[in-house]
């Protein structure tokens, strides 16, 4: 059974977590509890008190955690994010606890940030910042392409993809989309195809990843499918790590065939991304020998981190554990 407290309990927070959610919980009565940690088998006890517990992409709730949230009376579950494949949906149907997320606080904030990683990535911005701030004005090396008539293909035309891929087509780029849900009439209304994932890969100069994390989609870019993209491949990934086979992209790095990687995500990501651990050795050798590549572009988790979208964020989370809590229905197409 639910408990019918008033508080809310919210893992690995950050700073902009705190203001915003404390800014749309303002005159709502309720009491929400930040912690800085993250929910997780050994953290769950924290929850204790609360009726509704908000987490993020690499808080675990597993059956275990999702057990012993609802012996502690949590009967609300909101991820304050839109992948949702870090949470067992079914061993939360079992133990009778909702879970909400916001799946479109703003798509436009991830489509924006895909861009910028290939403009930086392709026209080697990244390094530029660095070689011009230690006077070194030479441009040797720093070598990109037009965007202009070249292929990108885009793997899922969901909310962040169908927005990325207007944004190329701004740039006047030939698209290429896989789905297994496609939008046609979107599609043809915006001069692009849907073509089988084999041509995809075979025609794109870049390929980009907007597809969920399932177990489907789970290393779907692997030695098999890198070996079917063209020499020179640029591969952008905003979505979820794990969609990458890391160690394969690494040895296609090392052969030249992929000339570029711009990832917001990697599949190891928990326990290091939003993390400051500039101070600390890095235990992950995989993650330390991407890092070593001149072509590769990686930032944190980010891609999400506009003003926009953690009003939004916040203001959907408040928003349905206010309904969940009285017993509404949740604000529609956030319920899992
Ligand atoms: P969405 O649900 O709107 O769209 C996902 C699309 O992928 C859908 O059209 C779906 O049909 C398609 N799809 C599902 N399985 C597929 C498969 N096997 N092959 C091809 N296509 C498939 O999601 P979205 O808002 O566009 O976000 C996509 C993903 O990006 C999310 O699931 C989330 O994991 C990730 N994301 C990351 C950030 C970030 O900050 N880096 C922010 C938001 C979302």
């Amino acid at each position: 059974m639910a408990n019918d407290s008033r508080a809310l309990g919210v893992f690995d927070t950050k700073p902009y977590d705190r203001e915003y959610l404390t800014a749309a919980a303002t005159g709502t009565r309720w009491e929400v509890k930040f912690h800085d940690f993250r929910l997780e088998e050994d953290t769950v006890l924290s929850a204790t008190g609360c009726s509704a517990v908000c987490v993020f992409v690499n808080d675990v709730a597993d059956r275990k955690v999702l057990e012993k949230l609802a012996a502690l009376g949590v009967g609300h579950l909101a991820l304050r994010c839109a992948g949702f494949n870090n949470v067992d949906l079914a061993a939360a149907r079992d133990a009778g606890i909702v879970v909400t997320r916001v799946p479109g606080y703003s798509p436009h904030a991830v489509a924006e940030h895909t861009a910028a990683l290939l403009l930086a990535l392709n026209r080697k911005i990244h390094r530029a910042f660095n070689r011009v701030r230690e006077l070194n004005f030479s441009l040797h090396g720093l070598v990109g392409f037009d965007l202009h008539g070249k292929t990108a293909g885009l793997i899922g035309t969901g909310r962040t993809g169908r927005l990325f891929a207007e944004i190329l087509r701004g740039f006047k780029m030939r698209v290429l989309l896989y789905d297994i849900h496609p939008d046609e009439a979107w599609a043809r209304a915006n001069g692009m195809d849907y073509v089988p994932l084999e041509e995809l890969l075979a025609q794109s100069d870049v390929v980009s990843l907007h597809a969920p994390l399932t177990p489907q989609t789970r290393h779907l870019i692997n030695a098999r499918s890198l070996a079917a993209m063209k020499q020179g491949v640029v591969i952008l990934n905003v979505s979820r790590g794990a969609l990458i086979d890391t160690v394969a992209l690494i040895a296609a790095l090392k052969t030249g065939h992929v000339a570029g990687v711009a990832l917001d995500v990697y599949e190891e990501e928990e326990g290091v991304f939003f993390e400051d651990l500039s101070g600390e050795v890095l235990m992950d050798d995989v993650l330390a020998r991407l890092l070593t590549f001149p072509n590769v572009l990686i930032t944190a988790h980010q891609a999400f981190l506009t003003r926009e979208a953690l009003l939004e964020i916040s203001r959907v989370t408040i928003e349905n554990v206010l309904r969940v809590a009285s017993g509404r229905s949740p604000v529609e197409g956030t319920l899992l």
